[in-house]
């Protein structure tokens, strides 16, 4: 219900202009087609998936066959589950508990301001927290100084420790300290965040880097998750940001923020697709509690269904 919720607004766009594309039709022609090719293009899908996702439907249904709008809506659920699927699957399961294996468990977040960084990383924190794991959160965007602030106030909500040094400290020294604090404290899950600066690619590359060679000094294998937050309202922006990050360093998954406030969700499934990367988690508004674990199939039910 909070999924339904949340998406409401693209729920809305898409379904009222897919029955449209479909009124009127007994049959799934090339006008039937053109239009839906439409629709997902403006809904922000992006031209590469949605010819994807058009091609997928034409294999599955005979041209000029009847296909009533309940039976389209079914094929376009598959397909699109079917293809987000293809992208691969995120490293943990479909509720806040972690993997088998590393402790502490280490999240790198990256991604650029604004985009709702800090809040995601939040309501992580108090997830993770409720399932019954100890986590440390670590402040390694030294850059701004309401970001380490907004960080320490969602580390009081999420009633988790957050490690960090001064405005303008080397984010890479805020990553050892944070890790060191967590081996030293038994800690499950760390989460580190960090600045969300594009300067020129190579300055990102570089900050990144470092951040991750420091961290392995203490556990070889760390990070284990490299999540990229992206602004779903933002269309174009995102998919430009998702390219200049996953030039910049190894991006394992993606959180897709502020799913309440557009009617361009489509943005999710196009994503994935263009960079082959799996969605780990949707922001569907400000509060806590207000982040869900991915789940293809009732995503796309959601839309479509
Ligand atoms: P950061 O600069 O990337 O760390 O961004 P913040 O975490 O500070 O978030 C920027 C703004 O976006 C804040 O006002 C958040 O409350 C808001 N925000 C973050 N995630 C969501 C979301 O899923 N839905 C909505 N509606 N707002 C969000």
């Amino acid at each position: 219900e909070t999924l339904d919720k949340g998406l409401e607004k693209t729920q809305r766009g898409l379904f009222d202009r897919i029955s449209h594309a479909i009124a009127g039709k007994s049959t799934v022609d090339d006008d039937v087609l053109d239009n839906l090719e439409e629709v997902f293009v403006t809904s922000d899908v992006g031209v590469d998936t949605t010819l994807r996702i058009i091609d997928r439907l034409q294999a599955r249904v005979a041209k000029d066959k009847y296909v009533g709008a309940s039976e389209l809506n079914r094929l376009l659920c598959e397909e699109i589950s079917e293809m987000l699927a293809e992208n691969g699957e995120t490293s943990s399961l479909d509720d806040f508990s972690l993997p088998e294996g590393n402790r502490p468990h280490v999240i790198m977040v990256v991604g650029v301001n604004g985009v709702g960084k800090t809040t995601t990383i939040g309501k992580m924190a108090a997830q993770f927290k409720r399932a019954g794991n100890k986590v440390v959160l670590g402040a390694a965007d030294t850059f701004r100084a309401a970001a380490i602030e907004q960080l320490e106030e969602w580390g009081r909500r999420a009633d988790v420790p957050v490690v960090k040094q001064k405005l303008g400290a080397d984010p890479a020294s805020v990553a050892f300290d944070t890790l060191q604090s967590a081996i030293a404290n038994n800690a499950d899950v760390v989460i580190i965040d960090t600045a969300g600066r594009l300067h020129n690619k190579k300055g990102l590359m570089d900050e990144l880097t470092k951040v991750r060679n420091v961290m392995q000094k203490l556990i070889p294998d760390a990070p284990h998750e490299v999540l990229l937050v992206l602004d779903g309202s933002t269309g174009q922006n995102a998919f430009e940001q998702a390219r200049q990050f996953v030039a910049a360093t190894q991006v394992n998954e993606l959180a897709i923020t502020k799913l309440d406030g557009t009617a361009k969700g489509g943005v999710v499934i196009g994503i994935s697709d263009q960079f082959k990367i799996p969605v780990k988690y949707i922001g569907l508004g400000e509060k806590i509690d207000d982040l869900q674990v991915f789940d293809k199939r009732a995503f796309v039910e959601s839309l479509f269904g």
